[in-house]
């Protein structure tokens, strides 16, 4: 379909863009390289100052850019407007904190004054997803921009207004021109943008194929890249946990974004002592869950963002069944519509809850980037932490137990970026945040994530 808004509950294709030519993104390439030269030498205070005024702008008007994400990816209104809240939060957080996470740091050698400096880098090209389409932008850019770096966007191609989005709101914000563009191009481009002398580096959420792509193209041109990948992440519930809030963030935790989350929790691994009682009560929460149109309040789950992403899903959850697994409830998306003809001509998929895969099954090993939970009985924390680091995965895993010595385990063992304890995985601009393993390499946020994209400069003077 190319670069378009097609809404995911009606089908309606509502604009088509054309990509910019390689003469228009050479232009702008331009336009941020020289934008850098002098941005690069302005106080953190002025930077500061636009920085909150984006942060006010996204706040004012949060209705209208929840709207926007909802008619591009149909992820429910209400979560949408957090979601531009939460971006103003990260805007603002980056305004007040980058001078303290980029100040100079003093370090006692033989010289008579020797330090370390953090400095920008140059034009950085964001590669970035549909699924939280402010978030993960604004939580590259906000650090990215407040460093005294420029940025250049390529969004996914299903959310261009989104990506135009953006543009304008820093424009408005203050920032000169060229310290934040989007580029309309499709994926094939990326290669060659990145292998432009102007681009110094690049951050990239989204698959594990488009990630090793990008980190090949840098790769030959000796280039930094932060990748934010896949995640297939456990959800833990051992004997000891609290139960009926166990099920109960269950259920936010896999639903969160009409199941479209890295870090939503995949993998559902349940002492046997009380996976009984956790499996029941999940699958009547779950039943309850209201599907429907996502600019409806009442509505918990809206439609997947597009027909593609509807379809690898249902191939997934077939091949489960046919290779043994057993399905507790979902998995028929045709049933669901016939209960509910008004989700026809939408990408809706029924909440659906799986267990008893067998060992072998290659789906132990697959992220399923929808509303589709996989359910895992264990005896003991040993079996439970062998079953949650046996993906190639490692992005946020929850555990739920109230023993001391099991969280210890968790904590220790678990092979991921992050690890909750009696809590549901988030991001949070004052944590760090990325995976390890598969799910890519590099944090965003926090004091972390403002040092990526920087030359550390080490200065020695006798
Ligand atoms: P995707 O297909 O990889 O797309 C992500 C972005 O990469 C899009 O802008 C896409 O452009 C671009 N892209 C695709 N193939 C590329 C290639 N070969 N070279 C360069 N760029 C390429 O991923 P998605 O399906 O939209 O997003 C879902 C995935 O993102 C899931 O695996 C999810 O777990 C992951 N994710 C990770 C995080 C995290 O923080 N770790 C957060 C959110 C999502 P086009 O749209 O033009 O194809």
């Amino acid at each position: 379909m190319g670069i378009a808004t097609v809404n995911p509950t009606t089908g309606e294709t509502m604009q088509v863009f054309e990509p910019l030519t390689a003469e228009a993104v050479d232009r702008k390439i331009s336009i941020a390289h020289q934008a850098f030269q002098q941005y690069r030498r302005l106080p953190f205070a002025q930077r500061a100052e636009w920085m909150q005024q984006a942060a006010q702008i996204l706040e004012e008007e949060r209705e209208r850019w929840g709207r926007v994400m909802t008619l591009e990816m149909g992820k429910p209104l209400a979560a949408a407007i957090t979601e531009v809240e939460k971006s103003a939060w990260v805007c603002r957080f980056y305004a007040e904190h980058a001078d303290q996470f980029l100040a100079d740091v003093e370090i006692a050698t033989d010289a008579s004054h020797s330090f370390v400096c953090y400095q920008p880098l140059g034009v950085i090209l964001a590669v970035m997803p549909w699924n939280f389409p402010f978030w993960q932008v604004f939580r590259f850019a906000a650090p990215a921009l407040m460093a005294g770096n420029v940025g250049i966007l390529k969004h996914a191609s299903n959310v261009p207004q989104s990506a135009l989005a953006i543009e304008e709101i820093f424009q408005r914000a203050g920032f000169p021109e060229g310290v934040f563009q989007t580029l309309l191009v499709g994926a094939d481009r990326v290669p060659e943008i990145m292998v432009d002398d102007r681009v110094k580096a690049a951050s990239l959420t989204g698959s594990e194929l488009a990630g090793a792509s990008l980190a090949s193209a840098a790769g030959k041109q000796i280039k930094k890249t932060v990748l934010e990948l896949g995640g297939s992440d456990p959800f833990i519930v051992m004997a000891s946990a609290e139960i009926n809030t166990a099920v109960a963030t269950a259920v936010t935790a896999r639903m969160i974004n009409n199941g479209q989350s890295c870090i939503a929790a995949k993998r559902f691994i349940v002492q046997e002592s009380i996976a009984d009682e956790f499996t029941d009560q999940l699958v009547q929460r779950y039943a309850a869950l209201k599907i429907g149109d996502p600019l409806l309040p009442e509505t918990e789950i809206g439609p997947l963002a597009t027909p593609a992403i509807w379809q690898e899903l249902q191939e997934q959850v077939t091949a489960c069944i046919a290779s043994g697994a057993k399905l507790l409830i979902g998995g028929d998306p045709d049933r669901l519509v016939q209960a509910n003809p008004g989700l026809q001509r939408g990408n809706f998929y029924p909440p659906t809850i799986l267990t008893d895969l067998p060992i072998d099954s290659p789906a132990r090993q697959e992220e399923f980037f929808g509303p589709v939970a996989l359910l895992f009985r264990v005896a003991d924390v040993d079996a439970a932490i062998e079953l949650a680091n046996s993906t190639p995965f490692g992005l946020g895993a929850s555990a739920w137990t109230q023993d001391l010595a099991e969280q210890q385990r968790f904590i220790r063992e678990i092979e991921a970026g992050c690890v909750f304890i009696n809590g549901m995985v988030k991001s949070d601009p004052r944590l760090p945040f990325g995976g390890v393993k598969r799910s890519g390499y590099g944090r965003e946020l926090a004091a972390a994530g403002i040092r990526e994209f920087v030359n550390l400069k080490s200065v020695w003077v006798k």
